[in-house]
């Protein structure tokens, strides 16, 4: 598409589409689109940093780096019991149900304070155990494989530095992290989509 055409694409977009693409889906975009992002960051008075997002998300990081993104999130209150004494953390529950039949798997991350996260993996176990072995043959195979990786994933819930999980989530979502940096309210948002 010549860049023309890709101009008036933007032109015509609602201002929450721009923000949207700018903030979370900017990896790749071609060097000249972020000319069009920012003049029509301009024109219609967008927060600036919207811009800094996109670029973001075209950077490469460091550990290090990742790791001070991370802290912005770490210092939020709990998002699920509100908790602002201990720094949060990300775990991934791993849920395995069978039902008649078919057998659903599912693998979810979390951002939340050290007892949220193990609660999230203990229910996983339970429903895990209650649901998931009786679908034959895949259910009874893999029940136990997912039970085990809630327990594994929880020894780092309890991590005074940031863990893999929360890191990955770190990196997945940079673009609205380094808009947002100075945003609490739009960080907690961040966080707690993945929650509900
Ligand atoms: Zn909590």
């Amino acid at each position: 598409m010549d860049i023309k055409r890709i101009e008036e694409n933007y032109q015509r977009m609602s201002d929450n589409e721009i923000i949207r693409i700018a903030t979370t889906d900017a990896r790749g975009l071609r060097p000249e689109v972020f000319g069009i992002i920012e003049n029509e960051i301009k024109k219609r008075n967008l927060d600036p940093n919207i811009l800094q997002g996109a670029i973001a998300q075209n950077k490469k990081y460091s550990l290090s780096e990742v790791e001070q993104y991370s802290k912005l999130l770490r210092d939020l209150p709990c998002p699920i019991c509100g908790n602002t004494h201990e720094k949060l953390n990300g775990t991934i529950s791993h849920t395995v149900k069978s039902f008649i039949i078919f057998t659903t798997y599912g693998t979810e991350p979390t951002i939340a304070c050290p007892d949220c996260l193990d609660k999230k993996n203990d229910d996983a176990i339970l429903s895990s155990a209650l649901l998931g072995w009786w679908g034959f043959p895949w259910g009874f195979f893999k029940t136990p494989i997912y039970i085990y990786r809630n327990y594994k994933a929880k020894k780092d819930n309890r991590l005074d530095t940031s863990n893999n999980t929360l890191l990955s989530y770190t990196l997945g979502n940079i673009g609205e992290i380094e808009t947002y940096k100075d945003n609490k309210e739009k960080l907690k948002d961040i966080i707690k989509r993945r929650n509900n």
